[in-house]
C-alpha cells in the first residue's frame, strides 16, 4: 500500500492548499452565514477531488451539513468518517500564519485539518483504483463546538448503518497519537428553594438556601472518584440578594464525567436524587449525561493495532492516548459501533492561540486514514 502514501507525497502541495482554503473560510459555530461559505469550500472540494454523492442537510438555526459518499455498497454496513467544520473562533479573532512547516490558524487542527485529511484519503483511494466492497460515508457537521444539539439524530442514524467509525478529530502528541478512549459527560442544574427571612429580626423562620447549597456541594463531591475515573465539577453557583437576607434561592451548574457506560445510570440516580440538609429548604436537579463515554474496548484496541501496523509500515509508531473532552465520536461509541478518534493531522491548541498543524506531516496522516479506510471496507 505504499502506492498510496507516495501518491500523497506527490500531491503535498494541493493538501496543503486545500487545509489553507477551509481555514480561510472561517466559521464559527453561531455563524450560520460563515458556517455555510465554509461548507461551500467543502463541497466544491469533494466535487473537485472525489465527485461522489453529495447530499446536503438543510440546518436554520446552525450551518448546512453534508453527507458525502463515496463508493457503492451495501447501505447497512457502511464505513463512516465524522468530522465537523464549525470552530470556536469569531471571524479575525485568529491570524492565519504559516512559520516553516507549521500552520497557524482558527480550526486548523480542530479540525479542518482532520476534513483535509480525510478528503485526501478518499481522493487517494478513488486515483489508486482501490477497490470497496462497503461505501464510505463522511457526514460532516456544523455544531460540534456547541454541543451537536443541531446533528446527534444524523450521526446516531447514520452510525446504525455502520461497521466502523473513524473520527479524524485532533491527535495527541508530538507524534500524532489516536484516541482510543474519551470520557463521557453530562451537565446538571441544581435548583435551590429556601424561605427568606430577615438575617437580625426573624432569622429563625428562614431557611437558607446558600446553607443548603454549601452542603450539596459537599455531598455531590463525594460521587467523584478518582480510581474510577468520575469527576464531578461544580462549575458555576448563583444565590442570594443581599447581605442581610436570609437567601430564598440558588443554584448550581454541575459538570460530571465518566469513563464507562455502566457508570450513567448509578451516577445519574445520585446526581438527581438530593437528600435535604436544611430544614425548610427543597432541592431539585434536572439534567443527564449527554455523551457516553468512548470506552476502549477489544474492538477499539483492534482499529488501534490495525492503525499501528499501517504506520510502522510506513516507518512512524504510532501510540493511543484518552481525552477527558467529548467528541461526536461518544455518540457513535455510545451505541456500541467501534470508533476510533483522533485520526486528524499532526499538531496541537486546539481551542488556544497557539492552533496549529504540522503541514510535514499531512500525507502520512491521510495515508493512515485512507489505508484503515480501506482495510475495513474490505472487510
Ligand atoms: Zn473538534
Amino acid at each position: 500500500m505504499s502506492k498510496i502514501l507516495n501518491y500523497l507525497k506527490e500531491h503535498h502541495f494541493s493538501i496543503t492548499e486545500t487545509l489553507l482554503k477551509l481555514t480561510i473560510a472561517e466559521s464559527p459555530s453561531h455563524s450560520k452565514a460563515l458556517v455555510d461559505q465554509c461548507g461551500n469550500v467543502l463541497r466544491a472540494e469533494f466535487e473537485k477531488l472525489i465527485g461522489g454523492s453529495i447530499e446536503r442537510i438543510e440546518k436554520a438555526e446552525v450551518g448546512n451539513q453534508y453527507k458525502f459518499t463515496y463508493g457503492t455498497g451495501e447501505e447497512h454496513e457502511q464505513v463512516l468518517v465524522i468530522g465537523h467544520m464549525d470552530t470556536v473562533w469569531d471571524r479575525g479573532a485568529l491570524p492565519i500564519r504559516q512559520e516553516g512547516n507549521i500552520l497557524y490558524g482558527p480550526g486548523v487542527f480542530d479540525m479542518k485539518g482532520g476534513l483535509t485529511v480525510t478528503l485526501w484519503a478518499l481522493k487517494t483511494l478513488k486515483e489508486t483504483g482501490a477497490d470497496l466492497k462497503r461505501k464510505v460515508t463522511f457526514l460532516v457537521t456544523s455544531d460540534e463546538e456547541i454541543g451537536s444539539d443541531h446533528s446527534r439524530e444524523t450521526i446516531l442514524e447514520e452510525a446504525k448503518k455502520s461497521s466502523v467509525v473513524f473520527v479524524p478529530e485532533s491527535s495527541i502528541g508530538p507524534d500524532g497519537a489516536v484516541k482510543t478512549e474519551r470520557k463521557g459527560a453530562g451537565q446538571f442544574l441544581l435548583e435551590i428553594e429556601g424561605i427568606s427571612a430577615h438575617a437580625g429580626i426573624n432569622a429563625w423562620d428562614g431557611a437558607s438556601a446558600i446553607e443548603e447549597l454549601a452542603h450539596q456541594i459537599l455531598d455531590l463531591k463525594k460521587i467523584a472518584n478518582k480510581e474510577e475515573g468520575i469527576s464531578v465539577n461544580v462549575g458555576v453557583i448563583k444565590g442570594g440578594t443581599r447581605c442581610n437576607v436570609i437567601a430564598k434561592e440558588a443554584t448550581a451548574e454541575i459538570d460530571v464525567r465518566i469513563t464507562k457506560k455502566s457508570q450513567a445510570e448509578q451516577l445519574t440516580e445520585r446526581v438527581l436524587n438530593r437528600p435535604t440538609f436544611v430544614e425548610g429548604t427543597k432541592t431539585k436537579v434536572t439534567g443527564k449525561i449527554e455523551r457516553y463515554p468512548l470506552e476502549r474496548t477489544e474492538a477499539v484496541f483492534q482499529l488501534y493495532e490495525d492503525l499501528k501496523e499501517i504506520a510502522a509500515h510506513h516507518g512512524y509508531d504510532l501510540r493511543e492516548g484518552s481525552s477527558g473532552g467529548a467528541s461526536d465520536g461518544n455518540f457513535t461509541a455510545g451505541l456500541g459501533i467501534p470508533t476510533i478518534d483522533g485520526l486528524g493531522p499532526v499538531g496541537d491548541g486546539a481551542h488556544s492561540e497557539d492552533e496549529h498543524v504540522d503541514l510535514a506531516n499531512l500525507p502520512y496522516r491521510a495515508a493512515l486514514l485512507a489505508e484503515i479506510i480501506f482495510k475495513y471496507a474490505n472487510k
